[in-house]
């Protein structure tokens, strides 16, 4: 008997494999901040206190940045010129300060800077971190970063690679915990970082952090080797907003990351998503 399927039935499937690739964006209930939710999350929400226990122990002035609005292209109609431009917080009296000028810019993104700075202003070690992105993970649906660029979608990422992700971040701290002792996870709004406060680790030159990143990239983890070699000296800033996502970057532990879910976690989700 020859089965003969409906024609509609091949229309409609392709119909859903069309939307999922052209609405491919971001998992559903992550969407861009607006200039006002930006500003009712740090004016109401951000807990610099939090931030604050993020640095302890380290006694150097912590440098900051912001990118106001290079990929939303939502800003403050003041700082339009600057929109893109990655801008420098280093002159502020304490985190209070570096809040208020986090509100005046309303950025899209906060970040800090890992390296450590001596009395002279130059540099005197950084803070090892890896940085895991969903975008990196071949998608069984959505393919690799190569085809998501192709189709200009190299932001873009769905709910399984974030699932992925996650699972990669959980399997990397078991290994670097081989090796380091004190290791922080943080969901950073899209994928999560790995941070190492081993005092080794800050003091690791550049070819041994090449040969870190190398050495974890050959075991099989897509991370960006940017970050963890340290080209890329900044860093997401825990406890502020991705602005991209409209998610909290929270600090996990591990044994909380294993039931994590970015998409539903209330404690990643902004009061002004949560109605
Ligand atoms: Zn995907």
């Amino acid at each position: 008997m020859q089965r003969v399927f409906p024609k509609i039935f091949f229309e409609i499937t392709l119909t859903i494999i069309s939307v999922e690739m052209a609405g491919y964006f971001i998992p559903e209930g992550m969407r861009y901040s607006t200039l006002d939710e930006r500003q009712q999350f740090y004016t109401q929400e951000f807990d610099i206190r939090k931030v604050a226990g993020w640095f302890r122990g380290r006694t150097d002035k912590i440098r900051f940045a912001v990118i106001i609005g290079r990929h939303t292209k939502i800003f403050p109609e003041k700082y339009a010129e600057d929109a893109s431009t990655t801008i420098i917080i280093d002159e502020y009296n304490d985190l209070e300060d570096v809040k208020s000028q986090i509100i005046e810019f309303l950025p899209e993104a906060v970040y800090y800077d890992r390296n450590v700075y001596d009395e002279n202003e130059k540099k005197a070690c950084q803070e090892l971190a890896f940085d895991l992105d969903p975008e990196n993970i071949i998608c069984p649906i959505h393919g690799s970063l190569a085809d998501k660029m192709e189709r200009h979608q190299g932001l873009s990422f769905c709910e399984l690679e974030l699932q992925m992700v996650k699972e990669e971040t959980l399997r990397l701290y078991e290994y670097l915990a081989k090796n380091f002792s004190h290791l922080k996870i943080v969901y950073s709004g899209r994928g999560f970082h790995i941070h190492v406060f081993d005092s080794e680790a800050y003091e690791l030159n550049n070819k041994k952090r090449k040969s870190v990143a190398k050495d974890v990239k050959e075991k099989g983890f897509d991370i960006d080797e940017w970050v963890t070699v340290g080209d890329m000296r900044l860093i997401r800033l825990p406890f502020s907003l991705h602005g991209l996502v409209s998610r909290t970057v929270i600090p996990l532990e591990k044994a909380e990351l294993e039931d994590f879910e970015p998409v539903k976690d209330e404690r990643c989700i902004p009061r002004f998503l949560r109605k």
